[in-house]
């Protein structure tokens, strides 16, 4: 039996224009995947360095917070950054919905 994920979004075109296209992702992943190595601090600060000069960095943080993805840096933000900021949005989305905090 396989997991299917559900991806809330689909769109991958700002992939094309990626910073890290072509690049080697392990510098972006780290310990979760059986195929990647473990990682240090400084591979997460060479994965920040190269996502904060990309050009879709805002496009691929959403893409990650929307879809859940836990591993790796997405958008220049690390898991324990993302799981941060979505439950920040969920409490926005509470509190915009009328619920409290
Ligand atoms: S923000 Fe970082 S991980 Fe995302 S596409 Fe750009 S370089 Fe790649």
């Amino acid at each position: 039996m396989t997991a299917n994920r559900v991806l809330k979004n689909r769109d991958t075109n700002w992939m094309a224009d990626a910073a890290c296209r072509g690049m080697n992702p392990n510098i972006f992943f780290w310990g979760a995947p059986k195929w990647s190595v473990s990682h240090t601090g400084a591979d997460r600060t060479q994965a920040k360095a190269i996502c904060a000069k990309c050009p879709v960095r805002s496009e691929c943080l959403d893409y990650a917070l929307d879809n859940n993805i836990g591993d790796g840096t997405w958008g220049g933000v690390d898991e324990g950054d993302r799981a941060s900021l979505r439950r920040r949005r969920m409490r926005d989305a509470r509190v915009s919905a009328g619920g409290t905090r």
